[in-house]
């Protein structure tokens, strides 16, 4: 019994190993890709219920491995957080998200606006509101065509200096969501304490949301509760025509969605939007 226990502590040991190597392998490869910038953001659009006007696309992050092609972000971005490599992982997607909206052609294209998305670190440690600064300058670009995304998690870590960045954000013009609304745990506490310009309401009570159903009670409750605060309200994950009826019919802002389009590399979001226009 005591042989077998000690085998099983080596195998025990050498998973661990193992493990940690793999770790490391990965860790060492997010650290190149950074510097190779193997990175690329896709772009999802948003529609206005009220008008299926386009308005705006929100920039997700896909790391194209040259051994293991697109990883997508919830392989990495853990990682990317745990090692502190989301900092400049971080930089690079909105600098890249402020260079598209530079060479934007808005004349033939329409305006954009760009959400991005950010981490609890670039929040709560980073100096996120003066970069933001920076590069708007930089690319000359107007702060109101860029917004960012922050979710409940990352400002639960000290609520006083993540709004005090979120508040800067805002005095820069730069427009400030709460995402993954409704997974958090006290969520409409941070409704009532951070100052926010929208609300998008998590695709987990969005895809079961119906008339009659607990989830469609859930997104009715949100939206009366973003109106009355005078948020803007997004539903995220619509997948169906009787999705966004029903969201249109409680009042909802503005869906994205695979009904409306999924993520999309840069070119073929300007086909797209070429193509709706009549
Ligand atoms: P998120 O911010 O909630 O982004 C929405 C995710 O839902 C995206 O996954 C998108 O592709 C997916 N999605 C959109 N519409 C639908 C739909 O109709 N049905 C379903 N099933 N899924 C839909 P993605 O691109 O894999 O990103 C996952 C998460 O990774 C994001 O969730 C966000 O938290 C994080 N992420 C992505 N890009 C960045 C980034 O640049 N920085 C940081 N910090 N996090 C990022
Ligand atoms: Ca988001
Ligand atoms: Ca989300
Ligand atoms: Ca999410």
């Amino acid at each position: 019994a005591k042989a077998a226990g000690r085998n099983t502590m080596r195998m025990f040991t050498s998973d661990m190993a193992q493990a940690a190597d793999r770790r490391l392998d990965l860790e060492l490869a997010l650290r190149r890709a950074i510097e190779r910038s193997e990175f690329s953001l896709v772009y999802q659009p948003k529609l206005a219920l009220a008008t299926g006007q386009l308005c705006g696309v929100e920039a997700l992050v896909r790391w194209n491995h040259p051994e293991r092609g697109l990883i997508s972000p919830g392989e990495f971005i853990p990682l990317a957080e745990e090692t502190g490599l989301i900092e400049p992982l971080g930089q690079w997607v909105l600098a890249e998200a402020c260079r598209v909206l530079a060479s934007w052609d808005a004349d033939h294209l329409g305006p954009l606006t760009i959400a991005v998305n950010v981490a609890a670190a670039q929040v709560n440690r980073g100096d996120l509101a003066t970069v933001a600064e920076g590069l708007v300058r930089q690319y000359h670009i107007d702060p109101g065509c860029l917004e960012i995304e922050v979710t409940e998690t990352a400002v639960i870590a000290d609520h006083d200096r993540a709004q005090a960045t979120l508040n800067r954000l805002r005095s820069l013009g730069i427009a400030v969501a709460l995402d993954d609304f409704g997974t958090g745990y006290s969520s409409l506490i941070y409704l009532r304490r951070l100052d926010i310009d929208t609300v998008k309401i998590d695709r987990s009570f969005v895809q079961q949301a119906r008339d009659g159903t607990r989830d469609g009670d859930i997104v009715r409750m949100i939206i009366e509760a973003a109106r009355t605060l005078k948020l803007s309200v997004v539903a995220e994950g619509v997948e169906t025509a009787e999705q966004a009826a029903f969201l249109q019919e409680l009042g909802c802002d503005m869906i994205q969605g695979y009904l409306v389009g999924r993520p999309m590399p840069l070119e073929q979001l300007k086909t797209w939007i070429l193509g709706r226009q009549p």
